[in-house]
């Protein structure tokens, strides 16, 4: 009975699971140059950190700030079904957090363009001068070290404080916090990691896919709203 009155934290990826295209891919194909996808097949393949990895792929991009942001707004959106879900968790009084391995600035510009500005992002940070870049870690606490963001912390830090997480993604840097997740939602290169390793998972497509499927649970794993009997 006490998992039936657990409340629900849900967190989400932002490149590829919020957004049509991952960001960070379009800035390097862009701006960088194809030494990007040497790095990244090496730090898919364990052998360099992503926390090593990122951080040199930054270091090939060569445009201003300007122009960067510019071609992001124009060329990557939103999955249409994500502001329709945010506004369905706050009704629920359920909490949602962006999770990102990639920039702050570029998600909130983003998220920004389509009217979403309360939203809590952790993400790393940037800096740009004379057209190089710079990843700033995030400053949030890491757990191992391996990851310029951790985002396990996160859904670490939730549980410990009561929460039942939810954990929705699509790429590399989910796969450690969705091991630890209490209900993952997968897509892709994360779904593709989960059968392998033999780690239970939701498909989703979009987030009315997620929605539907949360509403199925509601009847084990009661909302916020439900539990404080505001709104029952
Ligand atoms: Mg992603």
């Amino acid at each position: 009975m006490k998992a039936a009155l657990e409340p629900i934290a849900v967190f989400s990826d932002f490149d590829g699971t919020v957004t049509t295209k991952d960001t960070t891919v379009l800035l390097l194909e862009l701006f960088g140059n194809p030494a990007w996808l040497d790095i990244e097949e090496r730090m898919l393949a364990g052998e360099i950190s992503e926390a090593e990895g990122m951080s040199a792929e930054f270091a090939l991009i060569n445009t201003s700030w300007e122009e960067a942001i510019g071609a992001i707004l124009n060329e990557i959106h939103l999955d249409s079904t994500f502001p329709g879900f945010i506004a369905w968790l706050g009704e629920a009084g359920v909490p949602i957090t962006i999770l990102s391995g990639g920039v702050e600035e570029i998600s909130r510009g983003l998220l920004k363009k389509h009217g979403i500005e309360e939203l809590e992002v952790y993400a790393n940070r940037l800096h740009v001068e004379n057209n190089r870049w710079t990843l700033i870690p995030s400053d949030r606490p890491k757990i191992k070290g391996l990851c310029n963001h951790c985002k396990t912390f996160s859904v670490l830090e939730s549980q410990q404080a009561g929460y039942r997480t939810v954990y929705i993604g699509d790429g590399f840097t989910d796969r450690c916090p969705a091991g630890k997740a209490d209900i993952i939602f997968a897509k892709d290169d994360l779904a593709a990691y989960c059968e392998l390793n033999s780690i239970e998972f939701h498909c989703f497509r979009d987030f009315t896919d997620i929605r539907i499927q949360l509403e199925r649970l509601i009847s084990h794993i009661r909302f916020d709203k439900k539990i404080t009997g505001k709104d029952a």
